[in-house]
């Protein structure tokens, strides 16, 4: 029996698993398919129920994938789209969201995020998302790679307030968010969505990392993800195309680090001591 994934509250009451699978690079290839719409499902069968994807991956390739892998089962998935920045018009948004729920094979997104800040105003954008929740067609919406300065602006906005989560780059290698926006976040009940929770593969060969995860019988990337998940009100999505890895990446849950190590983490990467700008892949 696997022990539960741990939950994260959207404000809107929504449950979802704090441990969810990404989906950038998919559909890219149509020979990986079918292994894409296999590790998909597998993670979905191991309560990684949250399934994050945006217009831009694969060029609307990710969507489908995801929408071969949901089939059928969506009332068991938390799904989360994302807008580019230059259709984030008040027009754009909904015709952006509607091309997504077409390529998705759905009639709702449960999270739809602005992917990063462009040059409508974010009033505009979220009057596109106030209405396309209106219309049933979201759940919510949130944005991505947002900084605290542009968090505080868009709680200026008219429903701003409304803003249900923040996707920002995370991971021991980039731990800036926590200085500032983390708390700020996590004060404000806005989940945060930590997107690259193993900066794609690169941290895994830290020798520090390496020791630490041997300790426990454990793998670089399961401690990496486990870091991330002690946090109050985080999401991880890792991401892979690969169902033993889903697995691996699962079984990080059950890791119980001391704080002694969890200190040696620390070490070897440090928290930040000031500010410093949010940093994005
Ligand atoms: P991740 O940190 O999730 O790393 C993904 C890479 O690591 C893939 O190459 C994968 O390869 C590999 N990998 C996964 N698990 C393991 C493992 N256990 N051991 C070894 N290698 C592993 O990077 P992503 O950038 O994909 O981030 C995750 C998700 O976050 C994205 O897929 C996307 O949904 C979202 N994202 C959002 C952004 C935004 O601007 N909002 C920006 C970037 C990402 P393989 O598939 O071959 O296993």
């Amino acid at each position: 029996q696997d022990d539960p994934i741990p939950t994260v509250i959207f404000p809107n009451g929504a449950k979802v698993p704090a441990l969810g699978q990404g989906t950038w690079a998919m559909g890219e290839d149509a020979g990986h398919a079918k292994t894409e719409i296999e590790s998909l499902k597998a993670g979905i069968d191991l309560g990684m129920t949250l399934i994050d994807t945006a217009e831009m991956y694969g060029d609307g390739g990710a969507e489908e994938i995801v929408g071969q892998a949901i089939r059928g089962r969506h009332d068991e998935i938390f799904l989360v789209s994302k807008v580019y920045p230059w259709n984030a018009s008040l027009k754009g948004t909904v015709e952006a969201c509607e091309h997504s729920l077409e390529r998705l094979g759905t009639d709702r997104i449960d999270l739809y995020l602005l992917h990063w800040r462009g040059n409508y105003p974010l009033a505009e954008t979220v009057a596109a998302f106030e209405m396309l929740k209106d219309a049933g067609k979201i759940g919510a919406w949130g944005v991505s790679n947002f900084d605290t300065d542009d968090m505080e602006e868009l709680l200026k906005v008219p429903d701003g307030v409304n803003v249900a989560a923040n996707q920002v780059l995370y991971n021991l290698s980039r731990r800036g968010i926590e200085f500032d926006l983390l708390p700020w976040c996590q004060s404000r009940g806005i989940p945060v969505m930590a997107y690259s929770p193993i900066e794609q593969g690169h941290i895994l060969h830290n020798a520090e990392l390496i020791r630490i995860a041997k300790a426990y019988q454990a793998t670089p990337a399961q401690l990496a993800l486990a870091f991330l998940l002690e946090r109050d009100g985080v999401i991880v999505i890792p991401k892979t195309s690969n169902a033993e890895r889903v697995r691996e990446n699962r079984d990080c849950i059950s890791l119980d680090i001391t704080d002694e190590d969890w200190q040696a983490l620390d070490a070897a990467f440090p928290p930040p001591a000031r500010k410093k700008p949010l940093e994005m892949l």
